[in-house]
């Protein structure tokens, strides 16, 4: 029931891929009207056309202020960047009312999605969908633009990259819905980047934490704020090709679903997958007093410098950063004048598992596969189901192909 009328609401949102061309916008409308014929009020979320490169893409309009300066303002960042979306959006309602099928567009303001002030990584901070529902009630497809909000002043903010997801999956939640289906390029989450992994399979089901932690570790097919607001609202999130039918994965595992469908490893395997993320830096700051350190710290929070793989010793602190954040990190150690060396172009390959937690000879069988591939390891970290290992990036392929062999294709089940 949704605003005292019977409604049977599904969001369905498609991403860059799935709406780069005229051709891919008509097989996506193909794909809403198969919905709306089967009964469904259908709420659509699009991202901009394309990725890199293509005309209208995210990508596209970042490189286009930055070409008028190099130092972009965050909020006209966060404008231009939100017309990716418009952009999409309006060839999309066009493409569905040629189609026969009544539709509107509204932004993710007008769709009632307010957040925080931070541009360029705005947290939703309300979701009140009220016009997207007296557009449903009208019998219209309502298509939303994905990846932004707008603050309670009425500044147009962005959710992050590939942001789209959480748009579909906040907007699930203030409709109230079951399930929110993802469209995107691959045949649903699979265990490992299908990029580079040419043996990755589709895992079929899997819970909310480990699909957390892959997209948190770089695997891009979701993003993990997404899977955060899904875990919160009880909200299946299925993953499914726009260009291939088939099952995808279903993303689940709180107490009103049937948690079994989603325990972790029921092929028996320890490890569930293996993810990896590229443009990192290592950062080792040497002899380095606390109290130092500390402003240090606080000057890196200031800038807005996440920090990952963190390992303070008393005379050492390693860490790394995204490696657009070197110079600007660059110059604040420099203004310390402390000492320190920077490693560019680093990865991270990370395995995650559930059952990962407390087995001994996990590492070893890590370090083992990495070295037999001359893989150097320059910094390792963990949690309660992943580990993780910083390669240098011209390794990265070979890493990921090699610890999927070992962990995923091998007969090595949950024995250690
Ligand atoms: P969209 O534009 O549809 O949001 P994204 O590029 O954000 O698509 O995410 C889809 C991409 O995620 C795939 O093309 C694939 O290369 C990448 N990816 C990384 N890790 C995985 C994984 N474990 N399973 C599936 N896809 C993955
Ligand atoms: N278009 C945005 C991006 O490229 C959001 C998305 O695709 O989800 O990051
Ligand atoms: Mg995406």
């Amino acid at each position: 029931m949704m605003g005292g009328l019977e409604m049977n609401i599904l969001v369905q949102k498609f991403g860059g891929t799935s709406v780069e061309s005229h051709q891919k916008m008509i097989e996506v409308s193909n794909i809403i009207k198969d919905t709306k014929e089967k009964g469904y009020d259908v709420v659509v979320v699009v991202s901009a056309m394309g990725r890199s490169g293509s005309p209208y893409a995210t990508d596209t309009l970042i490189e286009l202020c930055k070409q008028a300066n190099e130092v972009v303002s965050d909020r006209e960042l966060d404008l231009i960047m939100s017309c990716g979306e418009i952009i999409s959006g309006s060839i999309l309602v066009h493409t569905l009312k040629r189609g026969g099928l009544d539709s509107i567009l509204l932004t993710g303001g007008q769709a009632g999605i307010v957040t925080d002030e931070k541009y360029g990584d705005a947290s939703v901070i309300q979701i009140d969908p009220i016009n997207v529902i007296e557009n449903l009630k009208e019998g219209k497809v309502v298509v939303v633009t994905g990846f932004q909000g707008i603050t309670r002043s009425g500044e147009v903010t962005t959710l992050g990259r590939g942001g789209s997801d959480t748009s579909a999956v906040i907007l699930g939640a203030g409709l109230n819905v079951k399930v929110v289906e993802i469209y995107t390029d691959v045949d649903g989450i699979m265990t490992a980047d299908p990029r580079i992994e040419d043996s990755a399979q589709v895992i079929t089901n899997i819970n909310y934490d480990e699909v957390f932690q892959m997209a948190d570790k770089g695997a891009k097919v979701i993003h993990p704020r997404a899977v955060e607001i899904a875990k919160n609202n009880n909200i299946i999130v299925k993953i499914k090709n726009t260009f291939n039918p088939s099952e995808g994965t279903s993303i689940g595992g709180c107490i009103t679903h049937n948690i079994d469908t989603y325990k972790s490893s029921k092929d028996g395997k320890l490890i569930t997958a293996v993810a990896h993320k590229n443009r990192l830096t290592q950062i080792l700051i040497e002899n380095c007093q606390e109290e130092l350190f500390t402003d240090i710290l606080t000057d890196i929070e200031k800038n807005n410098i996440s920090m990952d793989m963190i390992n303070f010793f008393i005379k050492e602190k390693i860490f790394t950063i995204d490696s657009d954040k070197t110079n600007i990190l660059k110059q604040i150690l420099d203004s310390y004048k402390v000492e320190y060396k920077i490693v560019k172009d680093c990865s991270k390959v990370t395995l995650i598992g559930s059952k990962i937690t407390g087995i001994p000879g996990v590492m070893a069988q890590i370090v083992k596969t990495l070295t037999k591939e001359n893989i150097k390891i320059l910094q390792t970290s963990d949690s309660h189901m992943t580990i993780s290992i910083l390669v240098e990036e011209n390794n990265i392929k070979k890493a990921v192909n090699a610890l999927h062999r070992e962990f995923r294709l091998s007969e090595i089940k949950a024995i250690y």
